[in-house]
């Protein structure tokens, strides 16, 4: 049975940035070179599923969600599985990889869920999980958002401070910081980058030139776009905006939340004509995704509301987190800001794992990368069914 090879015939499926009407094999969990498999192996197919026209794409990767369906990822601890319960529930949207994101909390909390979330193979139980985001403590204070102040940090000692605070990095896939607090010599954005952590930027106050020698020392990513960041100034500075199209052909790759609350659709048609490869959408879900609206729940340090389809700390009108899926931040994408369809389903598959540096694996159905994909009407958009690793997680 492990040596079976799988045949998904009469669909179409997403590879080199097209469409094209071709089958898809598998074995051993990832996609295979049907010429091999012919030619010199002189093999078929054992097993052939009839795909009904429909198309096969990447699985969804989220590299920012802080939990979904009343569970914060911030309660993380040895004995919990919240990361099986949210990443199932996630399966019919179809996410196969997800970025577990831990905003600025106590340290008691680092120090409970870091060791904790391992970078682990996804199957039936639990999505891939491909290392933490870390997003905050060290921010800017005018642009915490909902990040609780009292937690916040600087790195006057350095590399030092992200030690101290996260202990190993092991488990770290990227880290959030405001670059002003590593200005001007950028020692921690180097030594996280050396130690194959990336570095975004974000809830910050620097100018585009701070940013812009951030990047040259290793930042790789910009997070949520136009949320917590100075606003474009055509004259004064452009802000982190000026980042999407500057430095020299290197490419920075930007967080999106296209949930239709934290950007309005112009402003994401504007990034996406000004540079459409690096971006990256993101969920930003909190626990309040998939809750009824009145239903509260915790997010870091604070209890949280749905009001008007936002979630938001309770009691106030401070938009905290976002509460819908990638998957429809990708539809809305597609239908409010008019992006097209391959565009869009790149911005949710290769594209993040492009910045997370694991694109020979994930984002795309090349030959060779794991076999996560989801089948799906390329009209309606509606998932049929998802896969990890060359197993149906899910079907409709
Ligand atoms: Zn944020």
């Amino acid at each position: 049975m492990e040596d079976t090879v799988t045949q998904f015939s009469n669909c179409f499926i997403l590879r080199n940035h097209e469409i094209l009407k071709e089958d898809l094999f598998i074995r051993h969990g990832k996609i295979l070179n049907p010429e091999s498999l012919f030619y010199d192996e002189r093999r078929q197919a054992e097993l052939k599923i009839d795909c009904q026209g429909l198309l096969i794409c990447p699985g969804l990767i989220d590299i920012q969600i802080n939990g979904g369906f009343g569970i914060d990822f911030a309660k993380i601890s040895a004995d919990s599985n919240l990361l099986e319960e949210v990443t199932q529930k996630l399966f019919p949207y179809g996410v196969t990889s997800i970025c577990p994101t831990i905003v600025t909390s106590p340290k008691r909390v680092y120090d409970q869920v870091i060791p904790n979330v391992k970078k682990s193979k996804g199957g039936k139980n639990c999505a891939n999980i491909l290392g933490l985001h870390l997003e905050g403590p060290f921010i800017a204070k005018a642009k915490k958002g909902a990040h609780p102040e009292n937690c916040l940090k600087d790195l006057s000692n350095g590399f030092q401070d992200i030690l101290d605070l996260y202990g190993s990095l092991e488990n770290v896939a990227i880290i959030t910081l405001a670059p002003e607090l590593d200005y001007p010599h950028f020692p921690v954005i180097r030594e996280c980058t050396k130690q194959g952590v990336i570095i975004a930027l974000g809830h910050s106050e620097a100018t585009l030139e701070i940013a812009e020698a951030a990047v040259r020392s290793g930042a790789a990513m910009v997070t949520h776009l136009f949320n917590a960041m100075n606003g474009f100034h055509h004259r004064a500075d452009p802000g982190f905006l000026g980042l999407l199209d500057s430095i020299e052909h290197q490419s920075v790759f930007y967080g999106l939340i296209s949930d239709g609350i934290h950007a309005n659709s112009q402003a994401l048609k504007l990034a996406y004509r000004t540079n459409k490869k690096g971006m990256v959408l993101v969920s930003d879900a909190i626990s309040a995704m998939g809750l009824k609206p009145g239903e509260k729940c915790w997010y870091g340090q604070h209890e949280i509301e749905l009001k008007d389809s936002k979630a938001v700390i309770a009691g106030t009108d401070i938009l905290c987190g976002a509460s819908t899926s990638v998957y429809h931040c990708m539809k809305n994408l597609i239908e409010s800001a008019k992006v097209n369809l391959i565009d869009a389903l790149e911005a949710a598959t290769l594209h993040p794992a492009q910045a997370l540096g694991i694109a020979d694996s994930k984002g795309t159905l090349d030959f060779g990368a794991d076999a996560d994909f989801v089948l799906l009407n390329s009209e309606t958009l509606e998932i049929r069914s998802t896969w990890i690793h060359g197993e149906c997680v899910y079907k409709k």
